[in-house]
């Protein structure tokens, strides 16, 4: 019998120091998987360091390795992407190229697929040790806050790491919008998965690719791509405010025709349109985050832009 085919789909940004390290586990995990073929897809996310070349001497030297290189930095997202479209392996995973997502996790996430008949293994970390606690907080508020507003569930401390059927894949990559959000694209396809527990691993080598600032934008992409409820949100506001000054209005009209109008109280007017037209700049902000999002998903740019593979 054939054997059956793995991609692992590695996106790499600057990672020249942890290649070697994450290569040499994954080759001795591969020794372990005795009934299966291997496929190590490298994808080089426009690093500006070392990162090609030692790909390129990686494949040099073993045939399973094979690459794809941006013209420039794309982001971890369309790095899936394009790992996902690559790929050839009957089960395909996602991997982080500084060990946070253990290799030796990959025998009970395929024997789950292959022995339990499930279509997807996900990986969660239980622990956020070794992430600075500011962190940790604003990661459980955002997920608290999503999985309200959202239909499609974000599991909290989900990974990207995961195996998958080529049925999987291929399910994912007919969502093909351009503001990607992958948590919520696994969930949303679905299908049987089942969760593997781990405590958190610090990076073998290297540094964390994600400032503060980065991982708040990605969180708001994470909001705007799968739920509407902050354009709904913005709306009520509206309604409360003019329910509001409905009332106020009938309150001052009485006032004055009962006690009269003494000039009194500007400042509390100013705070009340500071803060009035405070609410409005807001919810016009909302509206402006769709509205730019529709804008990019009708220009129909790529994802990425390939600058060479292992086939030239
Ligand atoms: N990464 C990437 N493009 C980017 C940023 C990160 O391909 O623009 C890759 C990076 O090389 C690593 C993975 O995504 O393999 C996770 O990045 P990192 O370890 O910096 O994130 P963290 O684990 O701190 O969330
Ligand atoms: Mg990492």
């Amino acid at each position: 019998m054939k054997k059956e085919l793995l991609t692992v789909i590695v996106p790499c940004y600057n990672e020249q120091e942890s290649l070697f390290y994450f290569y040499e586990e994954i080759v001795k995990i591969a020794e372990q998987m005795k009934s299966l073929n291997f496929e190590f897809l490298f994808v080089n996310d426009g690093s500006k360091d070392q990162t090609l070349s030692i790909i390129k001497e990686l494949s040099h030297k073993d045939k399973r390795v094979r690459y794809v290189s941006f013209s420039r930095n794309f982001g971890k997202e369309a790095a899936m992407y394009a790992g996902l479209e690559h790929s050839k392996g009957d089960y395909v995973t996602l991997m982080d190229a500084d060990l946070q997502d253990p290799p030796a996790l990959l025998i009970e996430m395929y024997s789950a697929i292959k022995n339990d008949g499930y279509d997807v293994v996900g990986t969660r970390r239980v622990t956020r040790k070794g992430e600075p606690p500011i962190r940790s907080f604003f990661a459980r508020c955002f997920y608290k806050l999503i999985n309200r507003m959202s239909k499609v569930e974000m599991v909290d401390g989900a990974r990207d790491y995961r195996l998958m059927t080529r049925q999987v894949v291929d399910a994912i990559l007919s969502l093909k919008e351009y503001n990607r959000y992958s948590k919520g694209l696994f969930s949303f396809v679905g299908f049987d998965t089942k969760w593997i527990e781990y405590e958190n691993v610090k990076r073998v080598a290297g540094e964390t690719k994600w400032s503060f600032w980065k991982l708040f934008i990605y969180a708001l992409n994470g909001i705007t791509a799968f739920s509407t409820v902050p354009l709904i949100l913005s709306g009520v506001i509206g309604i409360l405010f003019c329910l509001i000054s409905f009332i106020a209005i009938i309150v001052i009209i009485i006032k004055t025709l009962t006690v009269g109008d003494p000039t009194v109280g500007w400042p509390s007017l100013v705070c009340i349109i500071f803060f009035v037209s405070g609410v409005q700049l807001f919810c016009i902000g909302i509206m402006g985050q769709y509205l730019s999002k529709t804008y990019l998903e009708t220009k129909h740019r790529p994802i990425y832009v390939v600058k060479e593979t292992d086939k030239n």
